[in-house]
Formats: structure tokens, sequence, C-alpha cells
């Protein structure tokens, strides 16, 4: 099994419940998913003639699609070679679930690692039972998935962007059709940090004791 990597890197997590905590991203390469507005549309297509070495996929310094082919050792190989020190680790993309992430997790987790993955919830999840599940779902895109229900229930997190209220009442009505867990935490995260988007998700959150996910690395100008 081997997963194609767009790019990897330490930093903080900015986002959702595990907002501040020392985090190595992992992006993986493809998505059908078509967000109009997705900020990572290099992850889109996964082209041959972009394959590159690990090397150069670690030395990337802009955002750009190409991608090295790893296995899940050599993705802990790198772990330690880079010398990252976070303990948690972001499987993101891109959209993950398109991979098998269970050889990953299982060795990740023995070196004492803790997963965390970021999927829009329209592929079939393939992670360990301690990977913290992050479904941000994508409601009517144009790649025309759908977002599954076993998915939302095995989120541990629901991360739901919003600008206006329409976006709250297609949660609202998303999550009425599904069975949740009873601990599920529901996060909104302003879009681009708007002050009536900030606003409208503040009061809702407060209202529903749900979390706010304010893209803490947006504010502090980190990756
Ligand atoms: Fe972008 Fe994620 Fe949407 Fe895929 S699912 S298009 S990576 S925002």
């Amino acid at each position: 099994m081997t997963y194609r990597i767009n790019e990897m890197f330490e930093t903080l997590q900015g986002e959702g419940t595990f907002t501040g905590v020392p985090s190595i991203f992992i992006r993986l390469q493809g998505c059908p998913v078509g967000c109009p507005w997705c900020d990572t549309q290099h992850t889109w297509e996964t082209r041959p003639q972009d394959q590159v070495s690990v090397a150069a996929m670690l030395a990337k310094s802009t955002a750009a699609s190409a991608w090295a082919e790893m296995t899940a050792d050599d993705i802990m190989d790198t772990i330690v070679a880079q010398d990252y020190q976070a303990k948690h680790v972001v499987i993101t993309g891109g959209e993950p679930a398109m991979f098998d992430l269970l050889p990953l997790s299982q060795v990740l987790e023995a070196n004492g690692l803790q997963l965390q993955i970021e999927t829009s919830g329209t592929f079939e999840l393939k992670v360990s039972r301690q990977t913290w599940v992050t479904v941000s779902p994508k409601l009517d895109m144009p790649g025309g998935y759908l977002v599954r229900p076993d998915c939302m229930a095995r989120a541990n997190e629901i991360k739901h962007p919003i600008a206006m209220q329409k976006h709250i009442d297609a949660l609202d009505q998303l999550l009425a059709r599904c069975d949740l867990r009873e601990d599920v935490q529901i996060c909104l995260q302003p879009i681009s940090q708007r002050p009536r988007a900030t606003a409208l998700a503040m009061q809702t959150c407060i209202r529903r004791n749900w979390r706010l996910s304010v893209q803490l690395h947006k504010y502090l100008n980190i990756e």
C-alpha cells in the first residue's frame, strides 16, 4: 500500500477541537469532490508528470501539485528524519479517505502518535478505531458525491464552514437524518474570518453549546 503525499510539515492545528495542538500535517493528493471555494485545488488531480522524489516534495515552499509516493514506513521514517516533535498527526487532503488509511494508522500509532483525519465524508473510511475523525460534510458539490451516513456516524467531530444562516440550516437538515455519536463535537467555522459570519457562528455556538473554530493559523499567519 502506498500513499500519494502532497506535503508534510509540522505546525499547530488551527481548526476544531485540537486547535493549538502541535501537529504533523500529511496532505494526500487527489480529490474529486469539487468544492468551488476549495483552497487546496492543487491537490485535486494526480498527474503522473507531477510525481517527484520525497526530498523534492518536502522542499516545496509554495502550494503545488507535485506529489511523492510513500509507504507507511516511509512516512514514519520521514517523521523521524525531519525531527518532528508533535505527537498528533493530521491526515488531510485532498480527500484522504480515498486511501486505505489502516496501514498508515497502524504504523503511526505503533510509534506513539495519535491520528486525526479530516474528510468530506463522501468516501468509506478505513481508519483505526483510535483515529479521531473530523467530518467537514460537503453537500451538493459539483463532483456529485453524497455525504455518507456511516461517515457521519463515525465522526468524533463535525466541522462546518458557514457564512450565512442557510449554511446552518443545511447542516441542521443533514444532522436530522443522521445517527451521530452521543459525544460528537459540532464546530462552526466562519468562512474567511468574515465579521458577519463570525458573529453568526458565535451566536449559534453559544445558543446550542457547539464549538467555534476560528482557523487559528490564519490569525497567526502560519501554514
Ligand atoms: Fe477541496 Fe476538501 Fe472540497 Fe476536496 S473536499 S474540493 S479538498 S475542500
